[in-house]
């Protein structure tokens, strides 16, 4: 997968390199271009920004730097920084290893798959999901513009579906001073998912929201730690009453914490019975 990323805080980006996107940087399974908007702002101040039309408090961000900003970035004729790995010393993958991810595109109707997907953080935009995450991480490349101040011209985002597939998204119900956090939230979300790129597969399909439950608490080592105990089933070596068990704290979590999701749950009769049982009723 290919990342751009335009921005006017290029070092805000800098955590990209780390831990698991550094890794799989590292492993030939993903490259990160960062971009200073400001490389395409005209004068000696470099302006990005200017008063909003209609007047109004603070500034947008304008379209005379931004659009031509992206066309380069889609046309991949923009000279950005690369980043590079932060864990140089990761052992190198076998060459039959290193296949690349697929280029499954995620379409909207009557677009052209063959775009790239450009991300748009806003807190205007559609919640940000798991579902999201999963069919992104099949992108072969995705952009994301940064927003500051009041944002960027709207009528930027609409000439770049020119060019790209376009999706304006949410991290949540708040506002951020600008989108670079938004990208590290949303990067993260879709790298780890890109096939590879976790050593185990199991763990992200048993991560919250994979199932659309909330996943139940976790244990490690010492099996007491400052009187407390790990539940005992989890030491019984019964894989099934185990099974059962986290299943079972999965349902009651998400019952406690976000009971809205139980409508849309794949539930089996037996959920339904244990969630019965404290107190839930399916209307
Ligand atoms: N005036 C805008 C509004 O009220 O919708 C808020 C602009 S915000 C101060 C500046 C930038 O931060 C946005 O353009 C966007 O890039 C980013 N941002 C802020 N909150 C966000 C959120 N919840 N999700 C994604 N991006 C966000």
């Amino acid at each position: 997968m290919r990342i751009d990323v335009a921005t006017i805080f290029p070092e805000y980006l800098d955590p990209l390199r780390h831990a698991l996107l550094g890794k799989a940087i590292e492993q030939g399974r993903l490259s990160v271009g960062v971009h200073d908007l400001r490389d395409w702002a005209a004068g000696t101040h470099k302006p990005v920004d200017s008063a909003p039309a209609g007047g109004g408090p603070g500034m947008v961000m304008k379209p005379d730097v931004w659009g031509p900003a992206l066309d380069d970035i889609a046309a991949g004729r923009a000279d950005g920084s690369e980043l590079d790995s932060a864990m140089p010393h990761l052992e190198r993958l076998r060459h039959d290893e290193l296949q690349g991810v697929a280029g499954n595109s995620y379409d909207g109707e009557g677009e052209d798959s063959d775009l790239p997907l450009l991300l748009v953080p806003t807190p205007t935009g559609k919640p940000f999901t798991q579902d999201d995450a999963r069919a992104w991480s099949h992108e072969n490349h995705i952009v994301f513009a940064c927003g500051r101040y009041e944002g960027i011209d709207q009528r930027v985002i609409d000439d770049a579906r020119n060019r790209y597939r376009v999706r304006e998204v949410s991290i949540g119900d708040y506002v951020l001073i600008g989108g670079e956090v938004a990208v590290l939230v949303i990067a993260e979300a879709v790298v780890r998912l890109i096939p590879g790129v976790l050593g185990n597969k199991r763990s992200h399909e048993e991560d919250s929201f994979s199932d659309g439950l909330l996943e139940g608490p976790s244990y490690t080592k010492p099996r007491v730690w400052r009187d407390l105990e790990i539940p005992e089933v989890l030491t019984s070596g019964n894989h099934g009453l185990v099974d059962k068990w986290r299943r079972e704290q999965s349902l009651q979590r998400t019952l406690e914490r976000r009971p809205e999701l139980l409508h849309d749950a794949d539930l089996n009769k037996a959920d339904k019975k244990f969630l019965e049982g404290l107190g839930w009723t399916s209307a």
